[in-house]
């Protein structure tokens, strides 16, 4: 049996603000876009415990948190400074690991197998590891503990904050059966939303499912749904970091400003990024465009996912919305770049004739 942990930063952007501003600690802190006294667009990207108890959310928008919390501490996201921060704990984890993939900026699956030889010495791994990221980082986590990829993330969302799960197969029904649909790791919200229309709220309802009529409704990834509700999950952990974005870049045989020619070329990219992505097992959580201008200046911006997802059509979603943020200026477009990144191994390789 395989050992596997999920090591998730508590609210890392905030607690990496709180690290090199003590003075902020004990405050409602807020990491994301500019609240502007409660006109501003975008979203929470994280908030501490604190903010928490006000109602505030990551994902949510950030006028709804000012509202909510007009005196808290909103700061602008500082990518590089976390990125720094999370090399270090990388860094970390990976003497403890066996076989290591890293998820996002703060998250880690770990197979420690070779490292521990049953769930009792695990736990008391994971104690180590705590430790060892305190010490190095001055930041906390939770860590999740048990056989699969899927059940380890599943245990880190409950030992949240600052916590240690295991969750052990005898455990495995009686924790996931009441979960609704949402909370299995890979079901992203649209999923969650058909399963619903099916019937399906809860995981423990869906673990009635007939693995046809899953397949007959989501295809190959049906079954991967059929396999998480009963707490299945093959997958391995697989280092692949050293993929860090695929994307595309075109320039247009003349200036242009015209929207609809930027669309059917972010759509041609989006095939084609799609491909390599189904290609190399991956999936990603952040779509960017890059745009330049004939006076060769260029503006990038993304937007994130609240899950992991290897759609197209969420690809591009994604990539219209930004477009039509940044096309107000009516400026000509020398060029077009589409890129996802925030990549993770795609839980879902396996061919369907396995199944059949
Ligand atoms: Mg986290």
């Amino acid at each position: 049996m395989r050992i596997i942990m999920l090591v998730d930063m508590d609210y890392f952007f905030a607690a990496c603000e709180e690290l090199r501003k003590p003075e902020i600690k004990g405050k409602p802190v807020i990491v994301g876009a500019d609240p502007k006294g409660g006109n501003g667009r975008g979203v929470v990207s994280t908030c501490n415990y604190v903010a928490r108890r006000y109602g505030i959310r990551s994902g949510m928008p950030i006028s709804m948190a000012y509202r909510l919390k007009k005196d808290a501490v909103f700061l602008p996201v500082d990518d590089k400074y976390y990125e720094k921060i999370s090399n270090e704990i990388m860094r970390i984890l990976r003497g403890f690991a066996g076989r290591f993939e890293q998820v996002s900026i703060d998250e880690a699956f770990m197979d420690v197998s070779e490292k521990v030889d049953n769930f009792d010495k695990a736990v008391d791994y994971a104690r180590e590891v705590k430790e060892a990221i305190m010490k190095g980082t001055g930041l906390k986590c939770s860590i999740g503990i048990s056989e699969n990829k899927l059940l380890a993330k599943m245990a880190c969302e409950a030992a949240k904050p600052d916590g240690i799960k295991l969750l052990k197969r005898e455990d495995v029904q009686k924790f996931i059966e009441p979960m609704p649909v949402d909370r299995l790791y890979g079901v992203g919200k649209k999923t969650a939303q058909k399963l619903k229309e099916m019937g399906y709220e809860t995981v423990g309802e869906l673990s009635k499912a007939g693995l046809m009529e899953l397949v007959s409704k989501f295809g190959v990834y049906g079954k991967e749904i059929y396999d998480y509700a009963r707490g299945i999950d093959e997958s391995e952990v697989v280092e692949n970091n050293e993929i860090k974005s695929i994307g595309r870049e075109r320039t247009f045989d003349a200036d242009t400003d015209n929207i609809e020619e930027m669309k059917s070329m972010l759509e041609t990219m989006a095939n084609e990024i799609k491909e390599e992505i189904d290609t190399k097992g991956l999936q990603f959580k952040t779509v960017t465009i890059k745009i330049r201008k004939p006076d060769f200046t260029e503006f990038m911006k993304s937007r994130s996912l609240s899950h992991y997802s290897n759609s197209d059509k969420e690809m591009l979603d994604e990539a219209f919305k930004l477009l039509a943020d940044n096309t107000g200026t009516k400026e000509k477009v020398r060029k077009i770049g589409l890129r996802v990144s925030g990549l993770a191994s795609y839980r879902g390789q396996r061919k369907l004739a396995e199944y059949m």
